[in-house]
């Protein structure tokens, strides 16, 4: 057996299943490998580590705590390696999963406010969680190192936090305490439904949360004794006026209801907070500044998301590709600025004419992406002959001597799964159709067909 105490480089290339591990998991080793920075591997190392541990891959076969270290021994499955990695406390603290083990929390001590040293402790990692300018941690990272900490932070038993996949879209369920539902599915139980529609917290005796088919906590180390008493908050989490998830705070013994209420308040005040805040910041780094449609970089991450939701729900998923006419024209007579007028009229146009769930994107220069869920070719024929009539009709721009500058788009569409596979042959399908509309005089719509 041989124990690796140094080297992290070599056990993060060489120990570590990459393939085993999350999508975000990986990126966050590959970046920790790719800086160097020690300490960093060595966070990424545990991180790593204990969702081997999850699957089996691995065991944590030793856990100590020396003084402002916690020393973990893991060993690999079938006894072949031994890893010894020593991490500051506080370290192992944000892991959370397991803070438990070094140093057990005060369960339920519904008494008194929350205790000062306990706050004194997590609250580093809680602002670290609201902080939005540490773009390294996804929002569900984020969030499922809140919902870790609860626990302790909040003096309960345990949180889990089911969120909207219409909102949050799909997420590698790969959490302890977060995971992502379609809307359908989580408000299929009565109960999560009610909360959403009053906007009400409920209190839920365990009993009474059997029988409404709330799936319970696993349980922790030091609680067993006062199960029978315990309680479950149900909570909606709403931000910025849309539905986002169900958060459900569990009690192991039902208290004072004043106490359990506010718990209940913080938590939630906390989770909006950092939804809320993500919402902004991809609202400043996904939407194109001049035209104020999405921009490319979020084109690339939400037709993927759609062409996934198309799938799981063997729905029909259009796209349109529209392209200024002569756009070089504009420029070159009247100036940039009146093409820039242009650019942002048309994508005006085009985010009045769509449905609230259609999307529009500026996906570079002068062409714009439309992405219409749940919409045959037929349909989508219709709108983008809506669109293209209503920007050739429209009367806005005007030359300096207030004269009409007409403006005129072609459009190409293309339909998933019908013409393509991929997001990539979508696309592609629908870039053809575009440049057939083009061929054949502008100023007109094509969709795809094999010719
Ligand atoms: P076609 O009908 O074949 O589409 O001709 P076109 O002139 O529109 O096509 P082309 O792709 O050759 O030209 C696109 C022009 O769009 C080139 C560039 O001057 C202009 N353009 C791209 N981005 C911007 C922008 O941000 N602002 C302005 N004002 N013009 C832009
Ligand atoms: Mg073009
Ligand atoms: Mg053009």
């Amino acid at each position: 057996m041989r124990t690796f105490e140094k080297d992290y480089e070599y056990l993060l290339l060489n120990l570590i299943p990459q393939h085993r591990l999350g999508l975000e998991r990986r990126k966050h080793l590959e970046r920790a490998i790719r800086d160097g920075e020690p300490a960093d591997m060595k966070r990424a190392a545990v991180h790593a580590l204990e969702e081997l541990c999850k699957v089996g891959y691995y065991r944590r076969a030793d856990t100590q705590v020396r003084q402002e270290h916690v020393l973990l021994t893991y060993v690999r499955r079938r006894g072949r390696y031994q890893v010894k990695l020593q991490i500051p406390v506080a370290d192992w603290l944000s892991l959370g999963a397991t803070a438990q083990d070094a140093s057990p929390p005060a369960v339920d001590s519904a008494t008194g406010p929350v205790g000062v040293d306990t706050t004194f402790n997590i609250l580093p990692h809680l602002i670290r969680s609201l902080s939005i300018n540490d773009r390294r941690e996804s929002t569900f990272d984020r969030l499922e190192s809140i919902m870790r900490l609860l626990p302790e932070w909040l003096s309960v038993w345990h949180g889990r936090l089911m969120l909207n996949e219409e909102r949050f879209g799909v997420q590698e369920n790969r959490g302890s305490w977060v995971f992502t539902l379609p809307e359908r599915a989580l408000l299929k139980r009565a109960v999560y439904e009610r909360c959403r529609r009053s906007g009400k917290t409920e209190f839920v005796g365990l009993p009474a949360a059997r029988a409404l088919g709330i799936a319970e906590p696993p349980l922790s180390s030091g609680l067993d004794r006062s199960r029978a008493d315990a309680e479950v908050a149900i909570t909606p989490i709403f931000s910025l006026g849309d539905f986002w998830g169900i958060l459900e705070i569990w009690f192991s013994r039902s208290s004072n209801g004043s106490i359990m209420r506010s718990r209940v308040e913080v938590a939630t005040g906390m989770i909006e907070q950092v939804i809320e805040n993500t919402v902004r910041l991809e609202n400043l780094t996904s939407v194109d500044k001049l035209t104020g449609v999405y921009n490319r970089n979020f084109y690339d991450a939400q037709v993927r998301i759609e062409i996934e939701r198309a799938t799981r729900s063997a729905s029909k998923l259009s796209m349109l590709i529209l392209d200024i006419d002569d756009f070089k024209r504009v420029n070159d007579t009247l100036g940039h600025r009146k093409g820039d007028e242009a650019l942002f009229l048309v994508a005006d146009l085009i985010k009045k004419n769509l449905r609230k769930i259609d999307m529009a994107f500026r996906y570079g220069g002068e062409e714009f992406v439309a992405l219409l869920p749940g919409t045959s070719e037929e349909e989508a024929a219709h709108t983008a002959e809506r669109l293209r009539a209503v920007i050739a009709e429209s009367d806005q721009l005007r030359d300096p001597a207030g004269g009409r500058v007409h403006i005129r788009v072609s459009i190409g569409g293309a339909v998933y799964p019908d013409h393509a596979t991929s997001e990539e042959e979508l696309f592609a399908k629908a870039d053809s159709a575009l440049y057939r509309a083009k061929r054949r005089g502008k100023n007109r719509v094509e969709f795809y067909h094999e010719s």
